[in-house]
């Protein structure tokens, strides 16, 4: 299927809301935008393809729009934790396919998750997480969780593993760590071969364990 052909629909134009609004937008996406407040809706009809106000909580209002045609639907709404659970929860009921929802704090992540919502984000927990990760390391330029256990890195290559192969440095065999690809100025050698020759500055995406990923990242401390 080709990125085009999602349909996207946002509930929530707040600051979290909005701004996944205008982003897919921008890249060329069908996003449908949905808030109770006139205001936010008239604000974002030069961001989406269609902005619509209405009640999230009320599931006529979801039927009439046809929510169960969207692949992907956010729940943006965070003061009224209420609303949000109720939303998700018709979300799922009219048989979206991937519903992501935002908490405002842990009891309300534990609630979404307990309801059904595909991907429950901390927006501030999530940001501080990574913000802490790339403030305690020099190498480690960027990380995403993959799941609890395994994450993707991006790291820089340091004046000890200048100049040798991905091979003779033995991250396979000794970390257990997959190299994803090589970026090096402005280019990118995907699925990089063992023989490839790595040099200083050079940044490496390498998937894996976090612990063997952190033993990585301390062998180049
Ligand atoms: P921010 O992302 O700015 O931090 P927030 O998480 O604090 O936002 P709110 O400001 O409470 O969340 O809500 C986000 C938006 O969701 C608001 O524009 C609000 O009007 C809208 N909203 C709240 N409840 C509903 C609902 N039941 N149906 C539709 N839109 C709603
Ligand atoms: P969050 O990240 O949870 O969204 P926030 O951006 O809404 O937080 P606040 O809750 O207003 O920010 O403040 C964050 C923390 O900073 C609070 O624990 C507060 O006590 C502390 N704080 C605020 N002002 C000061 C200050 N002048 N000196 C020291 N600490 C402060
Ligand atoms: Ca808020």
């Amino acid at each position: 299927m080709k990125k085009q052909d999602k349909q996207f629909a946002v509930i929530g134009l707040g600051r979290f809301g909005g701004s996944i609004c205008r982003e897919l937008h921008m890249l060329g996406h069908e996003v449908l935008a949905i808030d109770h407040d006139i205001v936010k809706v008239e604000e974002f009809v030069p961001y989406s393809t269609h902005a619509i106000q209405g009640n999230a909580t009320e599931e006529a209002f979801l039927k009439s729009i046809g929510i169960r045609n969207f692949d992907h639907v956010i729940v943006a709404i965070g003061e009224d934790i209420q609303a949000s659970v109720l939303t998700t929860l018709n979300l799922k009921e009219f048989g979206v396919q991937t519903v992501w929802a935002k908490a405002q704090n842990v009891y309300h992540q534990k609630l979404l998750d307990k309801i059904g919502a595909d991907r429950v984000i901390h927006p501030e927990v999530d940001m501080g997480m990574r913000i802490a990760q790339s403030m305690a390391s020099d190498h480690l330029l960027d990380y995403i969780n993959l799941s609890e256990e395994y994450s993707v890195i991006e790291i820089r290559v340091n004046q000890q593993m200048h100049s040798r192969t991905l091979q003779d440095l033995r991250i396979r065999p000794k970390f257990n760590i997959t190299i994803l690809a090589i970026k090096r100025e402005n280019d990118i050698n995907v699925s990089p071969l063992p023989s490839e020759v790595i040099y200083s500055g050079d940044i490496l995406v390498a998937m894996g364990l976090n612990s063997n990923l952190k033993r990585l990242e301390d062998k180049l401390m």
